[in-house]
């Protein structure tokens, strides 16, 4: 590639509304380019970054024995009936109506399509077990779209399906998903972290989030660096308050969790002073009856106000005693939203409230309900059988011990998602195959995301500086730019540039040779922005001396290199 014919557009400044430095950079270095909130076109320097990304992705994809097909995006409601998740998906799900008012989705993942298709071409055991996977334009009216393409209403995602005959055969497929995407992330470049995950809307029993660590992240990731656990933030907390169930008391009492050492960690981490108005904080938990459905949000009680005066819903604007608090609330706060899942629904909650006057968390003083907000005391997960509460601790145990020793918490970048979902899916819409003995069997699922787009941003947030973005070089836009000085005046220069450019192009370099007739200090600012890897300068006085001067992106200067070992140095 020659810049003159390409195109590369940079800016001087990011648009205000960018907050993170990967929307700022990638805007900077025209990668993105914005068509309405969280809508954005990939620009070509940024569609390379995807194009990489997906291309690590698809390849260990079919290393690991999974199939690529691609299913549409605008997806018939019928199926999502089925499935129920037309009615419990909420507003994330972008619903459209054709010209003759039938009822269509923007797909924001494929169970429903791709469990039609299993129950329509899976028919016997024979065929098992099978792992379909496409990479395909998603679409998520999310709530605050932001960040850029960390935070897209449409974005690109693999999503891979596996079907097994039974539970055991499902969790070899789940392992080798686990595997391939160990391969992947570390391929990429990235500084990464597997944790145990809770299951969100998918629902499932058991799952694996991977995340980026970046201090911007918006998760926080709950680790012993003596053992092997690391959980995220909403399963970490999640047995804090299961461990608090206890009969039912009248009184709200301070109890100390068995638990504690996690909760402190909580505490200290999203322990941030609060601010005049907000006096409390919440956590609670919708249980579905499921542990791997309980999802903990953050909440926050404005005004000075006691817990006396919560309880008996004294408070004025507090909807039976309290209310939860807005994202804008709970980021003013805090600067993120922990553990923000989905559209908060004030139903059916377990409650824990800490008082922020107490720096450890373990001192919670905890209540709960049935029945929404009518608030009697003390009546721990009432819907929560035993057995199920074992099955949570098993689940979260990656390592049995996690009370251990002092656990550590980072922030992180949810960047892939791998569930196991047994039969939910194939049962609701009933895709079942034949077994050897002749009958009838569900199919065993899983389901396995990469946030294609998101990785890009993601690898910003980790690898940048004052600069510009620092890319890993397997998903850099280009490996290699090579910097002629007065190229349109040396024919020298302009002789070994292109000489070098087809030799790296010959050995498969992605190479860009930045022929535009500019400034030197303006053209290494370019590519230090875009994060190109490797940088050549080919200047006249250099070539004197048969020398070329070479500089990786993490270095301040450059070093000088006899012209022939040039290319061994670009390799
Ligand atoms: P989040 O918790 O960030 O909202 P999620 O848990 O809803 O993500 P999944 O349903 O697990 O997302 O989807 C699989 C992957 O798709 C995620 O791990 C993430 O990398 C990516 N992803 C999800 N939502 C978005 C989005 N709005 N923009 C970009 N990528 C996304
Ligand atoms: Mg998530
Ligand atoms: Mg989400
Ligand atoms: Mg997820």
């Amino acid at each position: 590639m020659h810049a003159s014919k390409y195109h590369i557009n940079t800016l001087k400044e990011a648009p205000a509304e960018a907050e993170v430095k990967s929307h700022q950079l990638m805007t900077r270095a025209g990668m993105i380019r914005k068509a309405a909130g969280g809508i954005y076109t990939y620009m070509p320097l940024g569609l390379k970054v995807i194009r990489k990304i997906e291309g690590i992705v698809r390849e260990e994809m079919n290393r690991a024995g999974a199939i690529e097909l691609l299913m549409p995006v605008v997806q018939p409601a019928e199926l999502w009936v089925e499935s129920g998740r037309w009615e419990q998906y909420g507003a994330e799900l972008m619903r459209i109506k054709d010209r003759h008012q039938r009822d269509f989705v923007l797909q924001p993942t494929s169970e429903e399509v791709i469990t039609d298709i299993a129950r329509n071409e899976i028919h016997s055991w024979r065929q098992l077990p099978l792992n379909f996977y496409h990479i395909q334009t998603k679409f998520r009216d999310e709530r605050r779209p932001r960040f850029g393409l960390m935070r897209g209403r449409e974005f690109t995602m693999k999503d891979a399906y596996s079907f097994d005959r039974d539970e055991a055969s499902a969790q070899a497929s789940y392992d080798a998903m686990f595997e391939a995407y160990m391969r992947i992330f570390t391929r990429l470049g990235l500084e990464f972290r597997a944790v145990a995950a809770d299951t969100g809307s998918i629902g499932g029993t058991r799952s694996h989030e991977f995340q980026v660590v970046a201090d911007t992240g918006e998760d926080l990731i709950v680790y012993n660096p003596n053992s092997q656990y690391a959980a995220n933030i909403e399963l970490a907390v999640a047995p804090c308050l299961l461990a608090q169930r206890g009969p039912a008391t009248e009184t709200l009492s301070k109890t100390a969790t068995p638990d504690a050492p996690k909760c402190e960690i909580v505490a200290q981490q999203l322990g941030k002073p609060l601010t005049d108005t907000v006096k409390s904080i919440v956590l609670a938990t919708e249980t579905d009856g499921k542990p791997a459905q309980t999802r903990i949000w953050l909440l926050l009680l404005r005004g000075d106000h006691d817990l006396n005066e919560i309880k008996t819903g004294k408070l004025a604007g507090f909807e039976n005693g309290y209310r939860f608090a807005t994202e804008d609330e709970i980021l003013d706060t805090f600067g993120c939203v922990p553990g923000y899942l989905g559209p908060i629904k004030p139903l059916k909650p377990v409650t824990v409230i800490a008082d922020p006057t107490v720096a450890n968390m373990s001192d919670f003083i905890c209540g709960a309900n049935d029945e929404g907000f009518h608030y009697t005391g003390v009546n721990w997960g009432r819907d929560l059988p035993e057995p199920q509460v074992a099955d949570l601790r098993n689940v979260v145990a990656g390592d049995p011990d996690p009370q251990g020793g002092q656990l550590a918490i980072q922030r992180g970048i949810e960047v892939g998602h791998v569930f196991f979902l047994g039969d939910k899916y194939s049962k609701a819409m009933g895709a079942t195959f034949l077994e050897n003995d002749g009958k009838p069997a569900m199919l065993q699922m899983g389901c396995y995301g990469i946030g294609i787009s998101r990785i890009a941003a993601a690898a910003i947030e980790q690898n940048h500086d004052d600069r510009g973005i620092v890319w890993p070089r397997a998903i850099a836009p280009f490996e290699v730019v090579i910097c002629p000085m007065g190229l349109h005046k040396s024919e020298t220069v302009r002789n070994a540039a292109e000489t070098l450019y087809q030799e790296l192009c010959a050995q498969g370099v992605d190479v860009i040779l930045d022929d535009r007739d500019i400034r030197p200090g303006i053209m290494f600012a370019d590519w230090e922005l875009v994060g190109v890897p490797v940088r050549v300068t080919i200047g006249d006085r250099g070539l004197k001396e048969n020398l070329i001067e070479i500089q990786t992106r993490r270095q301040e200067t450059a070093a000088k290199i006899p012209v022939t070992e040039a290319l061994a140095h670009t390799l």
